[in-house]
């Protein structure tokens, strides 16, 4: 059941209910009182009937006593008009003159019997009387009983009709046979009945509700009468009765639908409202109809789905700043080894952290960068053009602002308005600004050690610019950013220690070239540009001649240091985009992209032509003046495509080459005459005592075809290099190659 069908219910219970006590009450006492009036009416009639047929008697006695005395005792003639003036009077109808003996003399009008006298009361239980009579004695002068005159008039249904008429109420006279009455026959006979058991004033009414009292018979009412009345029932009134109570139950359904219609519809708005939310709509709200207990439910309803919305929306918001951060965190994953990404990370996250809306990070530059040993921007976010590039922004060590704080090593907040800023430093209203340090281990840059040895070496500055909302930045910021700026720069450190590790796993240490293993890697990327652009890439093969004889006369260190200043005088000679790499022992190759035959041959020149200029001091033992070692380096030349169709085909070509030249007499360089020799299962650096080949064996294929810097070979190698051949002296001209016998200063200056 419904609650709006309970309220219904409940509300006509308690409207209706009283209205229907109230009509059962209403109903009980009319009855009552038509009761009553219906008893005090029977009891008037019970009156009038009785002096009503009193007045009958009356009435038929003075019709007797005119009889009676004009009778006076005369002749039959007198006795005959007698009677008929005493019915003359119109007081009875019927007159009749008895003598003393009983007999009848004279009679006007019809007597019929039984009769009722008038002087006394009508036996019980007999034969209905028929007529009503009245006695007058006749008399003579000595007052002797001469007869009697007896005037009656019928008792049939117009007298007890009359009697009826009179008294308001039917009259049913009792008798031992058929009642004669004012009734029907049928209520008659019930109305009889029920006389038969009264006593006195006594008032009964019939089983279908007629009231009935009995005027007893005596000596003024000889006749044993019943008066009967129907209830004065006022049907009208029960039916206004009816009618007021079906018009108040119908008021009182009405009601009771309005009332719990406005009771429950907001109720059932607020379930349904409740349910959308339970669905997830937060935006569901229910009208507010009034200012009731209902109404304040909605309003609360609407406040408490308001505020989850905003509860909802921040979580969502939260939720987004999350999704963000962790797709920064995935940057930070994915940047671990790339130094400007982390920077960019760090410097995004420090402001969204702090609301600012620009911000830079400055690194120490190193002492071969464009700003040695100063601040200079590594990465800058939120200056809208108003910076011209990253590097414009670098800054003195103590100078304005950032070099401030990078030299006090602590950080700063405030505003900008009271300070004075480097020129090239970014304008701003507020600011705040932390050093951070890396660990105390040298850079990488082999930059000096700018930073106090407590926090290590200072890596840089994070400055922050213009907080969102015109505020300044609060001692909060600060103490989230130090702290930021701590794990910053472990990360920081992290990135330049992995860059120096790599560089170091793909450089040699002691010559500083790039190794065979990155050998290896540029110039599969070299030939694949090469090829992608359609470009000549040269690859030069150098090996230092008897090198071996350098390490027996002047012990392994010199060799080294001959290796070392070699090493020097290659890179001298190339440009920025070669590559100078120590394949291993005393061979190196250069990578020479965009570089057809004509420029290598010229470069393989340059470079034996430096290296037999150079001359390598070492100090002499017991004091001595220090010694010149001056070794010769001979060079095999290959070029891609022509030499090669892979990169390990063009070295190999260029090693052909060089052993060419070896075979040559060193001191020289030879240019690939053609595709190299079949070399199985090499794939690992050459090493000194393990060169493939040797300057005993000169490749087949190669030295009389190769071409050199005298023009010298044909063939395969297409044409002669438009180079200079003259190379000085030839390494054959001087038995034994490269001279390294130990000289003085004195002999190279003098030389
Ligand atoms: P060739 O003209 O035929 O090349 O004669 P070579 O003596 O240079 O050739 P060989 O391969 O016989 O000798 C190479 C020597 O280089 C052997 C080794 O002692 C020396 N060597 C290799 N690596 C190093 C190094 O790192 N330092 C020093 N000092 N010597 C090295
Ligand atoms: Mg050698
Ligand atoms: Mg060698």
């Amino acid at each position: 059941m419904t609650l709006r069908a309970r309220l219904t219910a409940a509300f006509l219970a308690v409207v209706l209910g009283p209205v229907l006590i109230g009509a059962v009450f209403v109903g009980i006492t009319v009855s009552e009182v038509s009761n009553r009036r219906a008893v005090e009416r029977l009891q008037v009639a019970t009156t009038t009937v009785r002096t009503t047929v009193d007045a009958a008697c009356h009435e038929l006695r003075s019709a007797a006593q005119i009889a009676a005395r004009l009778y006076g005792g005369g002749s039959a003639a007198d006795q005959a008009s007698a009677a008929r003036d005493g019915v003359a009077t119109r007081l009875a109808t019927a007159v009749q003159i008895t003598d003393e003996h009983g007999t009848v003399r004279s009679t006007a009008g019809q007597l019929i019997g039984p009769s009722a006298d008038c002087a006394s009361a009508y036996p019980a239980g007999t034969e209905r009387p028929h007529s009503l009579v009245a006695r007058v004695r006749l008399t003579d002068q000595s007052g002797r009983s001469i007869g009697e005159v007896v005037a009656g008039v019928p008792v049939d249904r117009s007298f007890v009709s009359h009697l009826g008429a009179s008294t308001g109420v039917d009259v049913t006279l009792l008798s031992a046979g058929d009642p004669l009455s004012t009734e029907t026959a049928v209520r008659a006979d019930a109305i009889a009945g029920t006389a038969h058991g009264l006593r006195g004033d006594q008032v009964k009414p019939t089983h279908d509700g007629v009231f009935v009292r009995l005027a007893p018979a005596g000596t003024e009412q000889p006749l044993r009468l019943a008066l009967s009345t129907t209830r004065s029932d006022s049907q009208t009134l029960y039916a206004v009765l009816i009618g007021v109570v079906v018009l108040a139950g119908l008021v009182a359904v009405g009601a009771a639908w309005w009332l719990a219609d406005s009771t429950t519809r907001p109720l059932a708005e607020l379930a349904g409202a409740a349910d959308r939310v339970a669905g997830g709509d937060l935006a569901a709200r229910v009208p507010v109809r009034s200012r009731d207990e209902v109404g304040q439910l909605a309003s609360t309803f609407n406040r408490m789905t308001r505020e989850m919305q905003a509860y909802v929306q921040a979580l969502t918001a939260s939720r987004d700043q999350l999704r963000g951060n962790l797709g920064m965190l995935g940057d930070t994953l994915s940047n671990t080894h790339d130094l400007d990404g982390i920077l960019s990370v760090i410097l995004e996250t420090a402001m969204a952290a702090t609301g600012a809306q620009s911000g830079v990070v400055l690194l120490v530059d190193g002492p071969d960068g464009m700003h040695p040993n100063q601040l200079v921007a590594r990465c800058a976010d939120g200056f809208d053009g108003r910076i011209s590039s990253l590097s414009s922004i670098h800054v003195a060590l103590g100078e304005g602002l950032l070099g401030g704080v990078a030299q006090g090593g602590e950080p700063r907040r405030g505003r900008a308005d009271g300070i004075v800023l480097a020129p090239t430093e970014p304008r701003c209203r507020t600011y705040i600004a932390v050093p951070f340090s890396g660990s105390a281990r040298p850079g990488p840059t082999g930059g000096g050690d700018n930073g106090d040895g407590e926090h290590g070496q200072l890596r840089g500055v994070l400055a922050l610019y213009d907080r969102l909302g015109q505020d300044d930045f609060d001692d909060a910021d600060l103490g989230t950013l130090r702290t930021f700026a701590g794990q910053a720069a472990v990360a920081v450190d992290n990135v330049l220690l992995h860059q120096e590790t790599e560089r170091l796993s793909l450089t040699d240490p002691l010559t500083e070239l790039w190794n065979y293993r990155y050998l290896r890697v540029a110039l599969s990327n070299e030939v694949e540009r090469a090829t992608r652009f359609d470009r000549r890439l040269s690859v030069l093969a150098m090996d230092l001649d008897r090198f071996k004889e350098v390490n027996d006369t002047y012990g392994h260190s010199a060799g080294d240091a001959v290796l070392v200043a070699f090493a020097q005088r290659i890179r001298a000679e190339i440009r920025e985009i070669d590559l100078a790499c120590r394949q291993g022992g005393e061979e190196f190759v250069v990578l020479l992209p965009e570089t057809d035959r004509a420029g290598a041959a010229h470069l393989a020149e340059r470079i034996c032509a430096a290296v037999r200029e150079l001359r390598v001091p070492i100090a002499a033992p017991d004091g001595r003046e220090p010694w010149e070692i001056q070794v010769t380096v001979s060079v095999g030349v290959a070029v891609y495509p022509d030499h090669g169709g892979t990169g390990q085909d063009v070295l190999d070509a260029a090693d052909d080459a060089l052993y060419a030249a070896k075979a040559a007499g060193r001191d020289t360089w030879r240019l690939a005459a053609g595709p190299p020799r079949r070399r199985p299962g090499r794939t690992g650096p050459a090493t000194a005592d393990g060169v493939p080949g040797g300057a005993d064996h000169p490749p087949a294929g190669l030295g009389p075809e190769g071409i050199g810097p005298d023009g010298s070979g044909s063939g395969a190698g297409g044409g002669a290099p438009d180079v200079e051949a003259g190379t000085g002296e030839s390494t054959a001209d001087r038995p034994g190659g490269a001279s390294h016998r130990p000289r003085t200063p004195r002999q190279t200056r003098g030389g």
